[in-house]
């Protein structure tokens, strides 16, 4: 009885080992399979092609032509393997949620040579289920359409086609994959929730059968593999029943749906990080289908994970104080970095935006500053018109920033340029006698604005805020983002 019982207390621990073991594999090698020609959030359907293109010619690989997208995009799936339980993965029903994608390729290439791994299942990838919306770096399909509220009405072909398939695969498990905001934490915690799991209800009761809960083992297994690799940053989204949606309906249809939703992680903004940890959670999380190990785990750890918040900027001040109409006061700043794109929807710049000002005490930030004991100095324009856009180049940006000024003004500026790799904001020259044009003097900090300042310390510049990113003026290794053009 005694020896019956070490046994089972055993054999899921053996489980989790070699779970452990065959990540840290996955982890070391990752290089070896990363797929080099996608190395940045912005690709489009075009980019993708070659790819699947080269998979029909390699042993094993099925390539099967869906359908197409409203505009005429092909969308394509790609199997391998022969075995009894039919795993479905598909990417990208969010046009601009690319992450997941760019590990497709990854496990596509680790599986070229790593057929053993299949052992019992047969896997389907659907990369880029909506082509139309990755075009223009969008969300929603080529009408407009939120493919995830289409599961029930089936208006896009695109819904449709994951649905037909889903249907004549009969798949015994789903992997919906999808990117969310970066702004997202671990609830009450200043992590970000570099990826959040959902074992999506079927119902309002959020009841627990056993296709739910197979969903959940795996999420505990995928959990405790991302805990390695960025601890505390792993949420848990949540199960609230949206009947619209394509996970809880998959769920409900009888096949184990597992949602992983990437955000954000430190200094990672092409989230190249972020797809390794796919890379590794998915490939092991395919593994324990495969060997059904996961069958062991309890489906109570699934509710120890932390559920997710959103309660990230990207940069968070703290004990600001300004002066306005005569009176001081003191505040935090929140501060984002929007992106603003290039007509073809493939760079981009950041604008910085400070979203809120006050007590933001229940807030975080990727990084923080702590204003209590400087100086804070508005914006302020350098007195000089510099003549052009080469003569700008030549200046020298510590000195003026030294000096207190934070704007320069150039004469005459091309319009086609929106932002500069300077750590100063500039104006055209020619918009100076529009931005004076006020009456009612304006706070020198203000929601919505651009969050560009000086913080002193003993009458010396101690940080310049330019564009929403800090420059440390004492030292030399900042890392210079972008300024913008007002
Ligand atoms: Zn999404």
């Amino acid at each position: 009885m005694k020896k019956l019982f070490l046994i089972f207390l055993i054999i899921p621990f053996l489980g989790l080992c070699q779970k452990n073991e065959i990540s840290k594999d996955l982890f070391t090698n990752y290089e070896n399979f990363k797929e080099t020609s996608l190395n940045k959030r912005r690709f489009k359907h075009i980019d993708i092609q070659p790819l699947i293109e080269k998979l029909k010619s390699i042993n094993g690989f099925k390539i099967t032509v869906l359908g197409k997208s409203i505009e005429g995009r092909t969308i394509s799936m790609i199997s391998i393997g022969s075995g009894e339980t039919n795993v479905l993965l598909w990417s990208q029903m969010h046009g601009d949620e690319t992450t997941a994608t760019m590990a497709i390729f990854d496990i596509i290439n680790y599986l070229k040579t790593n057929k053993e791994s299949l052992q019992n299942i047969k896997l389907h990838f659907i990369p880029m289920l909506n082509p139309d919306g990755a075009e223009k770096f969008t969300r929603r399909n080529a009408i407009g359409i939120d493919l995830n509220r289409d599961a029930v009405r089936l208006q896009s072909p695109e819904a449709r086609i994951l649905k037909g398939t889903r249907d004549s695969l009969q798949a015994d498990f789903g992997f919906n994959l999808h990117d969310q905001s970066k702004y997202y934490n671990a609830r009450l915690t200043e992590k970000p929730a570099t990826i959040s799991y959902l074992a999506p209800a079927f119902d309002y009761g959020k009841n627990i059968n056993k296709t739910r809960a197979n969903a959940m083992k795996i999420i505990v297994q995928m959990n405790d593999i991302i805990q390695q690799y960025a601890p505390g940053q792993v949420g848990r989204y949540s199960d609230e029943f949206e009947p619209r949606a394509f996970g809880d309906n998959i769920q409900k249809w009888g096949t184990s749906t597992i949602l992983i939703e990437s955000g954000g992680y430190y200094n990672d903004p092409e989230k190249q990080f972020i797809r390794k940890l796919n890379y590794v959670s998915i490939l092991a999380a395919i593994n324990s289908i495969s060997n059904k190990s996961y069958e062991n785990i309890s489906v109570e750890k699934y509710k120890s994970i932390p559920k997710n918040d959103r309660k990230l900027f990207d940069l968070k001040i703290t004990n600001l104080t300004f002066t306005h109409l005569g009176e001081n006061y003191t505040v935090d700043i929140g501060i984002h970095h929007i992106e603003k794109e290039n007509n073809d929807h493939t760079e981009f710049y950041n604008m910085g935006r400070i979203s809120d000002i006050g007590d933001l005490s229940t807030y975080y930030g990727y990084s923080t500053i702590n204003a209590e004991h400087y100086t804070f100095k508005p914006a302020r324009t350098y007195p000089k018109i510099i003549p052009s856009f080469e003569e700008f180049k030549k200046l020298n940006f510590k000195n003026i920033l030294n000096q207190g000024y934070t704007t320069i003004s150039i004469d005459s500026l091309a319009p086609e340029i929106k932002f500069i790799h300077y750590p100063v904001n500039i104006i055209n020259a020619r918009n100076i006698a529009i931005l004076k044009n006020n009456t009612i003097p304006k706070p020198p900090l203000n929601l919505g604005s651009n969050p560009t300042f000086l913080l002193y310390k003993n009458e010396k510049v101690a940080y310049a805020v330019i564009n929403g990113f800090v420059y440390d003026m004492r030292n030399n290794k900042n890392e210079i983002i972008n300024g913008i053009v007002k």
